[in-house]
């Protein structure tokens, strides 16, 4: 079994919020690789960045994608860089990848100045840019379908994303 849809994409596309409602949408099960990770690890993300380093948050989101891909929940959302890694765009091949694609000031306004995303806890603005600039291509590289978010409400991208399954 595969998800029915694996959704990929820039910190603040709303890969959580949209993939929980889309989830909803289809009575199916929603998984998250960011919070199977801190399952894993016992921490929040932000601590494991502090106490271990982002290489081996990499390592641990590696190895979560592909139990999460293997177990094919319906609706799983990957972390934002998780397509950094060859091998996971390697085990995306074959799979329904959907890339929630956001703009710089959209995704800015979203990720506002929340905690838990570790990687943007100094001057937001522009390391989102650079994070999105470095990762386009690779979301591009696995997505099979993308679907824009700037200026639209989480249910008019969720009923996109229905719309391109097979019913
Ligand atoms: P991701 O998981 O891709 O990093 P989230 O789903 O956590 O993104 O969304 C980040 C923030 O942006 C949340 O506060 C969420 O409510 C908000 N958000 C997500 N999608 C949209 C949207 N289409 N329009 C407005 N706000 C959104
Ligand atoms: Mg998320």
């Amino acid at each position: 079994m595969a998800p029915l849809v694996v959704l990929v994409g820039a910190p603040g596309c709303g890969k959580t919020t949209v993939g929980r409602a889309l989830a909803d949408a289809l009575g199916v099960e929603f998984r998250d690789t960011d919070t199977d990770i801190e399952q894993m690890a016992g921490k929040p993300i932000p601590e494991i960045f502090i106490d271990e380093g982002e290489a081996h948050f990499r390592t641990l989101e590696r190895a979560a994608v592909a139990a999460a891909l293997a177990a094919g929940t319906g609706v799983l959302a990957l972390g934002g860089g998780a397509v950094l890694a060859e091998e996971t765009r390697a085990a995306l091949v074959g799979h329904r990848v959907v890339h929630l694609s956001v703009e710089l000031p959209d995704a800015v306004k979203r990720v506002g100045l929340g905690t838990g995303r570790p990687l943007l806890a100094l001057n937001p603005r522009a390391t989102l840019k650079h994070l999105m600039d470095q990762r386009r291509p690779l979301y591009a590289e696995v997505a099979t379908a993308t679907v824009a978010t700037d200026g639209r409400t989480p249910a008019a991208i969720v009923d996109e994303i229905t719309a391109l399954l097979p019913r």
